[in-house]
């Protein structure tokens, strides 16, 4: 495919595109049928150390971190216009690494577009400010700095776009940055590092290493000269980067998972809460962080419910992503489908009842990529494992509630709290309840929008800080206070 023949194979530091140190190379493979698209390199903790030392070069130089928020800002503008004159490419890139359908990957890139766009429109907008100074004869200023020298870390599930919300407030504010993509999805972040090639930065401004985890990861996570590192994946990994950031008090900001409740109550519209509850659960085979794989509904309706969604759910399309007909695609790995597979016993084990799916679909077209059918778990209660850990596939558990304190008290009850939905038509009671959800985003009457504007990120164990909106920028911002005495006078607290 031309796409994959022009495209870069190595990484990208200190603005060469380099082979690993020790050529290495890993072979990236289509989920839907095995097939390998392409082999790229594997970067070690050399390439890693080389990477951040460049980032740290350029931070200093000043070149990029002292350049015009404006001429920043149209840098960033014109990231945006060639992510949409290479929307079609990098939709079908995304589609091939990760599985999933082609329309969902134009809508990310459409989203990508918008944040780029937005952070753009922020630039300069870094909130520096003159204050008033409580001692006579002084002046404040506080001002504003890039970050420094920042390690972007980011899942398989949104490549691309998990990339553009580091990427771009890192630039608008004059950071140096280093992105380490999943190993096993880094197609498209390596075509926005081309892109962004073509835009032109300082070297070292914009570095790429591709590779694992335990590998390049570890360095990016744990180097003295990182001042911050931005990372989007699980909860394990994200404690483990905790704890290697510590070693230098370094900065961090984490976005990791959820096991996000949605709340159905007997007002609300069925039709739409079934709609909203596939939606939720099952868009991009349920690995989305936000998925909402926990359904909450009212006692009353809650057969009803279970029925309508069965029906629904049993007619979802598998199948490949490039076909139109097509509405979900493969799990991303078979180490990952072997994962989901485990849950489901774990949930047949706590006595529940699958009532969709639950196995690998039988149809002959689709043994060679990694499917699970969508699947319902009825007979659900709160303390079991299948309902309070993250499964990250198409996977969706009901429990039942009967007041508005039990909804209030079940979907709280999680060391999760990314993001829920409430479905009801009482406006009222859903902002009553949306005020007492410990999570980052609540929907209501709705499932997953999110936009650049509007902060994403966890309470509790999903995460620490925020991404996009203006608290997105702010993590990549560092406040000084700047103190003149305009009559110094000796002070003589000591005697002479
Ligand atoms: P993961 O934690 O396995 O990997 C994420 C990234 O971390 C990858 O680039 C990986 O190579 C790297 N990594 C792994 N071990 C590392 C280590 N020891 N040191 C440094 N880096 C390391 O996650 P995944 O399986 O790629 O993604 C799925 C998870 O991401 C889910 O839990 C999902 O909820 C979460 N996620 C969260 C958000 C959000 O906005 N909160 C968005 C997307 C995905």
């Amino acid at each position: 495919m031309e796409y994959i023949d022009r495209l870069s194979r190595r990484q990208f530091i200190n603005g060469d595109w380099v082979e690993a140190s020790n050529k290495a190379t890993r072979d990236i493979v289509n989920p839907y049928n095995q097939e390998v698209v392409i082999s790229v390199s594997e970067g070690t903790k050399e390439d890693a150390e080389q990477a951040v030392l460049a980032a740290r070069k350029s931070f200093e130089s000043g070149e990029w971190s002292h350049e015009t928020s404006e001429n920043r800002s149209q840098k960033v503008r014109e990231i945006a216009d060639l992510i949409k004159e290479h929307k079609e490419e990098l939709a079908t890139l995304e589609t091939l690494d990760t599985g999933k359908t082609l329309e969902e990957s134009f809508a990310d890139m459409d989203d990508i577009h918008n944040v780029f766009m937005y952070f753009a429109g922020l630039a300069g907008n870094d909130g520096g400010e003159i204050i008033e100074s409580p001692i006579p004869n002084s002046e404040s200023k506080i001002v504003k700095e890039p970050v420094g020298v920042v390690t972007q870390i980011t899942p398989w599930n949104y490549p691309l776009l998990q990339a553009s919300w580091k990427i771009a407030p890192a630039l608008v504010t004059g950071c140096s940055l280093v992105m380490k993509p999943s190993e096993i999805t880094p197609l498209t972040t390596i075509r926005i590092f081309e892109l962004m090639e073509q835009v032109g930065f300082p070297n070292g401004v914009i570095n790429l290493v591709l590779g694992k985890g335990s590998e390049v990861g570890d360095v990016l996570s744990s180097h003295k000269e990182v001042d911050l590192v931005s990372f989007t994946g699980g909860i394990e990994t994200g404690k483990h980067i905790m704890k290697r950031a510590a070693d230098n008090v370094t900065n961090i900001a984490l976005e990791l998972g959820g096991k996000n409740p949605n709340i159905i109550f007997d007002d609300a519209d069925l039709e739409l809460a079934v709609d909203q509850a596939l939606n939720g659960g099952y868009f991009h085979a349920g690995q989305v962080c936000s998925a909402g794989s926990r359904i909450i509904v009212h006692n009353d309706i809650k057969a009803q419910f279970e029925e309508a969604l069965v029906d629904r759910v049993n007619k979802i399309k598998i199948g490949n992503g490039f076909d139109k007909e097509t509405e979900m695609g493969p799990l991303i790995s078979a180490e990952h489908r072997g994962k989901v597979e485990k849950y489901i016993e774990v949930a047949k084990e706590e006595g529940t009842t699958i009532a969709a799916g639950g196995k690998r679909p039988e149809r002959a077209d689709l043994q060679d990529g990694f499917f699970f059918e969508p699947t319902v778990i009825t007979n659900c209660d709160t303390s079991m494992r299948i309902v309070q850990e993250e499964v990250f596939g198409p996977v969706v558990t009901i429990e039942g509630f009967s007041s508005e304190q039990e909804a209030i008290e079940l979907a709280n009850d999680s060391i999760y709290g990314l993001a829920g939905g409430v479905f009801t038509q009482d406006i009222g009671k859903a902002n009553r309840i949306a005020n007492k959800l410990k999570m980052g985003t609540v929907w209501i009457n709705d499932f997953h929008p999110y936009f650049a504007q509007a902060p994403w990120g966890g309470y509790k164990q999903s995460g620490i800080g925020r991404e996009l909106g203006k608290e997105g920028l702010e993590e990549y911002i560092i406040s000084k206070h700047i103190y003149t005495n305009i009559q110094p006078e000796p002070v003589n607290w000591f005697s002479k």
